[in-house]
């Protein structure tokens, strides 16, 4: 469990990130601190990019519908613009913003903000996701948090896409991805391998016989 700093000091700003797979709590996370810091009467701003839009407009909504105010940006830099006389500020979904982020967010930690980031770590092929990793570099605490495999009820670090198609921006609905473990993973990508292996044959055999 994350406890927070002692922030009577409120001249000193510094960076949290959260990360994990798809369905590992992030946002309910993220959520929980924001929560926590108007119950302290701190004053708080959340930011996500204007590509989310899953459930609501100006909303971050956790897949358990817990939700607090946020505004739309499509730019890193366009959260120093709203940015002004806060304490605290929330990014959820941060993989998808620019590379600008980091700086960003370091210039606001630098004037005394509380930044709190919550972002997808690894994209669908297990790759590191935009700005991430650079958040995760240079921020003063880091809590990785995992969702549960469903094939083998492991922790859960990667998103498995279950439909097909080349597009990273497709956004957490159950049908769309599947939380699992490193061995399910590695064992459902041969799975895709082999069966699109298969349809290129079918595809050859069927051009053969002209159909
Ligand atoms: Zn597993």
């Amino acid at each position: 469990m994350f406890i927070e700093k002692d922030s009577h000091n409120r001249s000193q700003g510094w960076i949290e990130v959260i990360c994990g797979s798809m369905f590992s709590g992030k946002t309910e996370e993220l959520i929980r601190r924001l929560k926590r810091a108007k119950i302290a009467k701190l004053k708080v701003e959340i930011f996500k990019p204007g590509v989310d839009t899953r459930y609501s407009d100006e909303d971050v909504v956790s897949h358990n519908a817990t939700a607090l105010h946020s505004i739309p940006v499509e730019s890193a830099n366009e959260i120093l613009f709203y940015a002004t006389d806060v304490d605290v500020i929330g990014i959820d979904e941060a993989q998808f913003l620019d590379d600008e982020l980091p700086n960003v967010c370091s210039q606001l930690a630098n004037q005394g903000v509380r930044v709190i980031i919550a972002g997808l770590d690894m994209d669908f092929l297990g790759h590191p996701f935009g700005p991430m990793p650079k958040l995760m570099a240079i921020a003063e605490d880091v809590t990785k948090v995992h969702a549960i495999c469903v094939r083998c009820g492991s922790q859960a670090q990667f998103s498995h896409r279950i439909i097909a198609g080349e597009k990273l921006v497709l956004l957490g609905e159950t049908e769309s991805y599947e939380p699992l473990c490193r061995a399910c993973y590695l064992k459902a990508r041969e799975e895709k391998l082999f069966s699109s292996a298969l349809d290129n044959n079918q595809d050859g055999v069927n051009q053969d016989l002209n159909i």
